[in-house]
Order: C-alpha cells, then structure tokens, then sequence
C-alpha cells in the first residue's frame, strides 16, 4: 500500500517528522506533497519547494519505507484540488491528515483517510517556529538537525526577518 501526506513545511519540523515515522510502519512507500509549492518568501511561506525538498529528504534519509517528495502547486477550486493532486503524484490508497479541509476533501473522493496523533502540537508548529526566528529565539530543537543546516545553508532567518521589515 502506498499512503499519503501533505503539507506546506514552513519549515518542516519534529512534528511532521514524527508523524512520518509512525506512517512509515503503516505502508510500503510514503508520497509527500509539498504544498502551496509555488509561493515563497512571503512571511507564511519563507522557503522554495526546492528548499522544502531538501528538508525532506535531507531529514528522512534514514526511513526504512521508500519515499517520493513532490512539490504541488495551489489551485484556485478546492472542488478540483483532488484530481490535481492525483496527477502529480504516484498512486495512493491512504491519505494521512488532520487538516479537516484536506480530509474533508480526500473522503468525498471515497478515499481512506487516517488522522494521526498530533505530536506536541503548542510548540511543533511552523507558525511558532517562523515566529521564533523573527523575533530571534531558539527554534533550532524543534526541527530535524538537517533542517537547521538547509536553513543555514540558504540564509532562511535573515531572509524571513528581512521580507517582514517595513519599507
Ligand atoms: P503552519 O503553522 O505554518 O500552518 P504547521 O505546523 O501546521 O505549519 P503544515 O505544513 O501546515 O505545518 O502541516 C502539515 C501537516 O502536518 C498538517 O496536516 C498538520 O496538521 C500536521 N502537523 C503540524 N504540526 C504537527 C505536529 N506537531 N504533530 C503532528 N502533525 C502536525
Ligand atoms: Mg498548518
């Protein structure tokens, strides 16, 4: 069985990661979807797919299921974004969410969905660690150590705290 899950992981953290952990027990390869792939450097979404890509597979190198990372762009009617979904990624037959608009829109599609325990959901959010580097806390255990070095890499705090400036 191949399952699903996705996400905008701005940036991705111990959450999701753990989420994948356990899902990764559950089915035979995993198909993740970056979401909202084509927007970046914004406050909500500082980082490109590609930089999210590399979170990903940086932090799940050493998963013991076969996985597949595909960016996916928005699209403007929810009522289509299934079959949008299922044309850019390989066949699936379990949808893992807690989003209820993700699964509400999997379930009209008669798709098995499963919800799974959120993981220290008060501090392992992407909008409390976007917040944390703004205003220049630790935020560095809350993420996989590859994703510290990808932001690193690329420069993401500066980059986060200079597009919130004020011209
Ligand atoms: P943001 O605050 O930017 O929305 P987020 O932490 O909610 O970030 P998303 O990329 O929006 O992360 O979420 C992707 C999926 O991961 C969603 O289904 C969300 O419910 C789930 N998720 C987020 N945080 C956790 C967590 N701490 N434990 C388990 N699942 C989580
Ligand atoms: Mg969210």
């Amino acid at each position: 069985s191949r399952g699903f899950y996705i996400g905008r992981f701005q940036p991705y953290h111990n959450g999701h990661q753990s989420v994948l952990e356990r899902i990764a027990c559950s089915a035979d390869e995993i198909v993740i979807g970056v979401g909202s792939a084509q927007v970046s450097h914004t406050v909500e979404n500082p980082f490109t797919a590609g930089e999210r890509v590399l979170m990903l597979t940086r932090s799940l190198a050493d998963l013991d299921c076969p996985f597949y990372v595909i960016p996916i762009e928005d699209v403007q009617r929810n009522a289509l974004w299934v079959a949008h979904v299922r044309s850019m990624t390989p066949p699936f037959d379990t949808v893992y969410s807690s989003n209820p608009l993700v699964m509400q829109l999997f379930a009209e599609a008669g798709m098995e969905v499963q919800s799974p325990d959120m993981y220290e959901r008060l501090t392992h959010s992407g909008t409390v660690i976007r917040e944390r580097m703004l205003d220049g806390e630790p935020w560095e255990h809350l993420v996989p150590p590859a994703v510290v070095d990808v932001i690193r890499e690329i420069h993401g705090v500066e980059r986060l705290q200079r597009i919130a400036g004020s011209d």
